[in-house]
Protein backbone atom coordinates (compact mmCIF):
# COMPACT_ATOMS: atom_id res chain seq x y z
CA UNK A 1 0.00 0.00 0.00
CA UNK A 2 1.14 3.30 -1.24
CA UNK A 3 0.87 6.26 1.33
CA UNK A 4 0.22 9.64 -0.37
CA UNK A 5 0.24 12.80 1.30
CA UNK A 6 0.36 15.58 -1.81
CA UNK A 7 -3.05 16.38 -3.25
CA UNK A 8 -1.33 16.75 -6.70
CA UNK A 9 0.56 13.12 -6.60
CA UNK A 10 -2.89 11.37 -5.67
CA UNK A 11 -4.26 13.27 -8.58
CA UNK A 12 -1.57 12.03 -10.91
CA UNK A 13 -2.09 8.81 -9.76
CA UNK A 14 -5.38 8.24 -10.20
CA UNK A 15 -5.20 9.76 -13.83
CA UNK A 16 -2.79 6.93 -14.75
CA UNK A 17 -5.32 4.52 -13.27
CA UNK A 18 -8.07 5.50 -15.31
CA UNK A 19 -6.41 5.47 -18.44
CA UNK A 20 -5.64 2.26 -18.01
CA UNK A 21 -8.89 1.36 -17.47
CA UNK A 22 -8.94 1.02 -13.65
CA UNK A 23 -11.76 1.83 -11.92
CA UNK A 24 -11.40 3.37 -8.84
CA UNK A 25 -13.59 3.50 -5.50
CA UNK A 26 -12.91 6.16 -2.56
CA UNK A 27 -13.38 5.96 1.21
CA UNK A 28 -13.40 9.05 2.47
CA UNK A 29 -12.41 8.87 6.35
CA UNK A 30 -10.99 11.14 9.18
CA UNK A 31 -9.15 8.01 10.39
CA UNK A 32 -8.81 6.09 13.57
CA UNK A 33 -10.32 3.14 12.13
CA UNK A 34 -12.59 0.22 13.60
CA UNK A 35 -14.65 -2.59 11.79
CA UNK A 36 -17.37 0.10 10.50
CA UNK A 37 -14.47 1.79 7.89
CA UNK A 38 -12.77 -1.73 7.40
CA UNK A 39 -16.39 -2.79 6.09
CA UNK A 40 -16.46 0.09 3.62
CA UNK A 41 -12.88 -0.65 2.45
CA UNK A 42 -13.59 -4.29 2.08
CA UNK A 43 -16.24 -3.61 0.54
CA UNK A 44 -14.32 -1.41 -1.99
CA UNK A 45 -12.17 -3.77 -2.43
CA UNK A 46 -14.54 -6.34 -4.29
CA UNK A 47 -16.02 -3.48 -6.33
CA UNK A 48 -13.47 -1.39 -7.94
CA UNK A 49 -9.83 -2.10 -9.60
CA UNK A 50 -7.96 0.06 -7.15
CA UNK A 51 -9.53 1.43 -3.82
CA UNK A 52 -7.97 4.80 -1.86
CA UNK A 53 -8.73 5.93 1.38
CA UNK A 54 -8.52 8.83 2.60
CA UNK A 55 -7.45 9.75 6.00
CA UNK A 56 -8.00 13.45 6.98
CA UNK A 57 -9.64 14.95 10.22
CA UNK A 58 -11.04 17.65 8.44
CA UNK A 59 -10.59 21.18 10.20
CA UNK A 60 -13.75 22.38 8.88
CA UNK A 61 -16.59 20.70 9.87
CA UNK A 62 -15.90 21.07 13.31
CA UNK A 63 -17.30 24.01 15.08
CA UNK A 64 -15.14 26.42 17.20
CA UNK A 65 -16.32 24.53 20.45
CA UNK A 66 -15.85 21.04 19.00
CA UNK A 67 -13.46 17.93 19.31
CA UNK A 68 -10.86 18.64 16.63
CA UNK A 69 -8.18 18.86 18.95
CA UNK A 70 -9.04 15.71 21.39
CA UNK A 71 -10.27 14.01 17.82
CA UNK A 72 -8.31 10.71 18.50
CA UNK A 73 -5.52 9.47 15.80
CA UNK A 74 -3.44 6.45 15.22
CA UNK A 75 -1.49 6.95 12.24
CA UNK A 76 0.39 3.48 12.50
CA UNK A 77 -2.61 1.81 13.46
CA UNK A 78 -4.65 2.91 10.65
CA UNK A 79 -1.87 1.78 7.58
CA UNK A 80 -1.47 -1.55 9.41
CA UNK A 81 -5.30 -1.47 9.30
CA UNK A 82 -5.84 -0.29 5.66
CA UNK A 83 -3.01 -2.30 4.01
CA UNK A 84 -4.55 -5.40 5.50
CA UNK A 85 -7.69 -4.97 3.36
CA UNK A 86 -5.70 -4.37 0.60
CA UNK A 87 -6.17 -0.65 0.15
CA UNK A 88 -3.72 0.75 -2.74
CA UNK A 89 -3.67 4.18 -1.42
CA UNK A 90 -3.61 6.07 1.76
CA UNK A 91 -4.45 9.51 1.18
CA UNK A 92 -3.67 11.12 4.15
CA UNK A 93 -2.69 14.79 3.48
CA UNK A 94 -1.93 17.19 6.06
CA UNK A 95 -4.12 20.30 6.68
CA UNK A 96 -2.33 23.19 4.93
CA UNK A 97 -2.21 21.03 1.48
CA UNK A 98 -5.99 20.91 1.60
CA UNK A 99 -6.32 24.19 2.84
CA UNK A 100 -3.87 26.76 1.60
CA UNK A 101 -4.37 30.14 3.77
CA UNK A 102 -5.61 31.29 0.88
CA UNK A 103 -8.64 29.13 0.32
CA UNK A 104 -11.93 30.62 0.32
CA UNK A 105 -14.37 28.26 -2.20
CA UNK A 106 -17.32 26.76 -0.19
CA UNK A 107 -19.55 24.13 -1.31
CA UNK A 108 -23.03 25.60 -0.06
CA UNK A 109 -24.25 22.15 1.42
CA UNK A 110 -28.07 21.54 0.09
CA UNK A 111 -31.66 22.09 1.93
CA UNK A 112 -31.63 18.54 3.41
CA UNK A 113 -28.29 19.64 6.03
CA UNK A 114 -31.50 22.18 7.43
CA UNK A 115 -32.04 19.36 9.88
CA UNK A 116 -30.46 16.70 12.43
CA UNK A 117 -26.55 17.13 12.84
CA UNK A 118 -26.39 20.55 10.28
CA UNK A 119 -29.35 22.18 12.64
CA UNK A 120 -27.15 21.75 16.00
CA UNK A 121 -23.68 22.09 14.13
CA UNK A 122 -23.96 25.01 11.79
CA UNK A 123 -21.38 25.23 9.26
CA UNK A 124 -20.71 21.05 9.80
CA UNK A 125 -22.19 20.08 6.12
CA UNK A 126 -20.57 23.25 4.24
CA UNK A 127 -17.40 21.65 5.50
CA UNK A 128 -18.25 17.61 4.95
CA UNK A 129 -19.33 18.94 1.38
CA UNK A 130 -16.14 20.93 0.67
CA UNK A 131 -13.97 18.23 1.91
CA UNK A 132 -15.56 15.46 -0.05
CA UNK A 133 -15.88 17.46 -3.29
CA UNK A 134 -12.17 17.76 -3.22
CA UNK A 135 -11.81 14.06 -2.48
CA UNK A 136 -13.76 13.42 -5.51
CA UNK A 137 -11.89 16.22 -8.09
CA UNK A 138 -9.06 14.57 -7.03
CA UNK A 139 -9.69 10.77 -7.57
CA UNK A 140 -12.63 11.12 -10.38
CA UNK A 141 -13.59 7.62 -8.89
CA UNK A 142 -16.65 5.00 -10.29
CA UNK A 143 -17.70 4.95 -7.12
CA UNK A 144 -17.28 6.32 -3.09
CA UNK A 145 -18.36 4.55 -0.06
CA UNK A 146 -20.43 6.05 2.87
CA UNK A 147 -21.22 4.62 6.15
CA UNK A 148 -25.45 4.37 6.87
CA UNK A 149 -24.60 5.67 10.56
CA UNK A 150 -24.00 8.80 9.16
CA UNK A 151 -27.46 8.92 7.28
CA UNK A 152 -28.11 12.51 6.94
CA UNK A 153 -24.00 12.98 5.53
CA UNK A 154 -24.53 10.45 2.97
CA UNK A 155 -28.24 11.50 1.70
CA UNK A 156 -26.27 15.16 1.55
CA UNK A 157 -23.23 14.12 -0.40
CA UNK A 158 -25.79 11.66 -2.78
CA UNK A 159 -27.39 15.09 -3.30
CA UNK A 160 -24.71 17.06 -3.74
CA UNK A 161 -23.14 14.85 -6.87
CA UNK A 162 -26.58 14.66 -8.35
CA UNK A 163 -26.52 18.79 -8.57
CA UNK A 164 -22.63 18.79 -9.18
CA UNK A 165 -22.74 16.62 -11.99
CA UNK A 166 -20.06 14.63 -10.62
CA UNK A 167 -19.66 11.26 -12.79
CA UNK A 168 -19.38 8.93 -8.86
CA UNK A 169 -22.27 6.62 -8.02
CA UNK A 170 -22.27 6.69 -4.12
CA UNK A 171 -23.15 4.17 -2.34
CA UNK A 172 -23.80 3.74 1.64
CA UNK A 173 -23.02 0.90 3.68
CA UNK A 174 -24.65 -0.68 6.49
CA UNK A 175 -24.06 0.52 10.47
CA UNK A 176 -21.25 -1.94 12.16
CA UNK A 177 -22.00 -2.47 15.72
CA UNK A 178 -20.78 -4.19 19.18
CA UNK A 179 -21.87 -7.01 19.95
CA UNK A 180 -24.21 -4.56 22.71
CA UNK A 181 -26.02 -3.00 19.90
CA UNK A 182 -23.45 0.30 20.10
CA UNK A 183 -22.75 1.52 16.66
CA UNK A 184 -18.64 1.33 16.24
CA UNK A 185 -17.44 4.91 16.50
CA UNK A 186 -14.07 7.02 16.62
CA UNK A 187 -14.85 8.86 19.00
CA UNK A 188 -16.22 6.00 21.30
CA UNK A 189 -12.58 5.90 22.92
CA UNK A 190 -13.61 9.31 24.50
CA UNK A 191 -16.64 7.50 26.68
CA UNK A 192 -16.48 6.66 30.51
CA UNK A 193 -16.45 3.26 31.74
CA UNK A 194 -19.94 4.09 32.96
CA UNK A 195 -21.02 6.13 30.04
CA UNK A 196 -19.75 3.32 27.76
CA UNK A 197 -22.39 0.67 30.45
CA UNK A 198 -25.41 3.80 29.12
CA UNK A 199 -24.46 4.15 25.37
CA UNK A 200 -25.88 1.08 23.81
CA UNK A 201 -29.42 1.77 24.90
CA UNK A 202 -28.75 4.59 22.60
CA UNK A 203 -29.42 1.95 19.60
CA UNK A 204 -32.15 -0.04 21.96
CA UNK A 205 -34.30 2.91 22.06
CA UNK A 206 -34.34 3.43 18.23
CA UNK A 207 -34.99 -0.09 17.72
CA UNK A 208 -38.05 0.16 20.33
CA UNK A 209 -39.49 2.54 18.06
CA UNK A 210 -38.79 0.72 14.99
CA UNK A 211 -40.23 -2.06 16.95
CA UNK A 212 -43.74 0.05 17.56
CA UNK A 213 -43.68 1.10 14.19
CA UNK A 214 -43.48 -2.16 12.60
CA UNK A 215 -46.46 -3.55 14.90
CA UNK A 216 -48.62 -0.62 13.27
CA UNK A 217 -48.02 2.36 15.54
CA UNK A 218 -48.06 5.83 13.42
CA UNK A 219 -48.01 8.66 15.62
CA UNK A 220 -44.93 10.13 15.55
CA UNK A 221 -45.12 12.41 18.81
CA UNK A 222 -45.84 9.03 20.77
CA UNK A 223 -43.21 6.72 19.21
CA UNK A 224 -40.84 9.80 20.18
CA UNK A 225 -42.09 10.18 23.61
CA UNK A 226 -41.96 6.79 24.72
CA UNK A 227 -37.99 6.65 23.53
CA UNK A 228 -37.41 9.68 25.07
CA UNK A 229 -38.84 8.23 28.38
CA UNK A 230 -36.49 5.21 27.84
CA UNK A 231 -33.27 6.95 27.30
CA UNK A 232 -33.98 9.08 30.36
CA UNK A 233 -34.03 6.57 32.19
CA UNK A 234 -31.04 4.05 30.88
CA UNK A 235 -28.78 6.94 29.38
CA UNK A 236 -28.85 9.60 32.25
CA UNK A 237 -25.35 10.16 31.61
CA UNK A 238 -26.14 11.46 28.19
CA UNK A 239 -27.83 14.57 27.56
CA UNK A 240 -29.96 14.84 24.69
CA UNK A 241 -28.56 16.96 21.45
CA UNK A 242 -31.93 15.70 18.84
CA UNK A 243 -34.56 12.55 18.65
CA UNK A 244 -36.54 12.86 15.91
CA UNK A 245 -38.63 11.01 13.52
CA UNK A 246 -38.02 12.27 9.84
CA UNK A 247 -38.15 11.70 6.20
CA UNK A 248 -35.63 9.22 4.69
CA UNK A 249 -34.94 11.44 1.59
CA UNK A 250 -35.34 14.87 3.06
CA UNK A 251 -34.37 14.59 6.49
CA UNK A 252 -37.21 16.75 7.60
CA UNK A 253 -39.35 16.09 10.42
CA UNK A 254 -42.60 14.14 9.83
CA UNK A 255 -45.87 14.38 11.59
CA UNK A 256 -47.30 10.56 10.74
CA UNK A 257 -45.56 7.73 9.60
CA UNK A 258 -46.07 7.27 6.33
CA UNK A 259 -43.49 6.68 3.39
CA UNK A 260 -39.59 5.55 4.83
CA UNK A 261 -38.92 7.27 7.71
CA UNK A 262 -35.87 7.28 9.92
CA UNK A 263 -35.72 7.36 13.49
CA UNK A 264 -32.08 9.44 14.35
CA UNK A 265 -30.71 10.45 17.42
CA UNK A 266 -27.72 12.60 18.55
CA UNK A 267 -27.00 12.56 22.41
CA UNK A 268 -24.05 14.02 23.96
CA UNK A 269 -21.71 12.60 26.44
CA UNK A 270 -19.40 14.27 28.61
CA UNK A 271 -16.51 13.89 25.83
CA UNK A 272 -18.03 12.05 22.96
CA UNK A 273 -20.95 13.25 21.15
CA UNK A 274 -22.95 10.25 19.38
CA UNK A 275 -25.35 9.77 17.00
CA UNK A 276 -27.49 6.89 15.65
CA UNK A 277 -30.23 5.79 13.40
CA UNK A 278 -32.65 2.98 12.45
CA UNK A 279 -34.92 2.60 8.86
CA UNK A 280 -38.84 2.77 9.52
CA UNK A 281 -40.28 0.61 6.92
CA UNK A 282 -44.21 1.27 8.12
CA UNK A 283 -46.37 -2.17 6.92
CA UNK A 284 -48.79 -0.81 4.54
CA UNK A 285 -52.44 -0.17 6.74
P1 LIG B 1 -15.49 8.96 10.00
O1 LIG B 1 -14.06 8.56 9.99
O2 LIG B 1 -16.17 8.78 11.30
O3 LIG B 1 -15.72 10.32 9.38
O4 LIG B 1 -16.23 7.95 9.05
C1 LIG B 1 -15.76 7.67 7.75
C2 LIG B 1 -16.79 6.84 7.02
O5 LIG B 1 -17.04 5.65 7.76
C3 LIG B 1 -18.14 7.57 6.90
O6 LIG B 1 -18.71 7.26 5.64
C4 LIG B 1 -18.94 6.98 8.02
O7 LIG B 1 -20.33 7.00 7.78
C5 LIG B 1 -18.42 5.55 8.02
N1 LIG B 1 -18.66 4.92 9.32
C6 LIG B 1 -18.39 5.43 10.55
N2 LIG B 1 -18.81 4.59 11.52
C7 LIG B 1 -19.36 3.53 10.88
C8 LIG B 1 -19.97 2.32 11.32
N3 LIG B 1 -20.12 2.03 12.61
N4 LIG B 1 -20.42 1.45 10.39
C9 LIG B 1 -20.29 1.73 9.06
N5 LIG B 1 -19.72 2.85 8.58
C10 LIG B 1 -19.27 3.74 9.48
Amino acid sequence: MEIVSSPEALQKLCWSWRLQGESIALVPTMGYFHEGHVSLMRWGREQADKVVASLFVNPTQFGPNEDLGSYPRDMERDKALAAEQGVDVLFAPPSEAMYTPDHSTWVISPEISKHLCGASRPGHFKGVCTIVAKLLLLTLPSLAIFGEKDRQQLAIVTQMVRDLNIPTRIVGRPTARESDGLALSSRNVNLSEQERAQAPFLYKGLKQIQSMAKRGERNVSLLLRVADEFLAQNMPLGAKDYLEIVDARTMAPVVMLKEESVIAAAYKFSRARLIDNVLIQPTSP
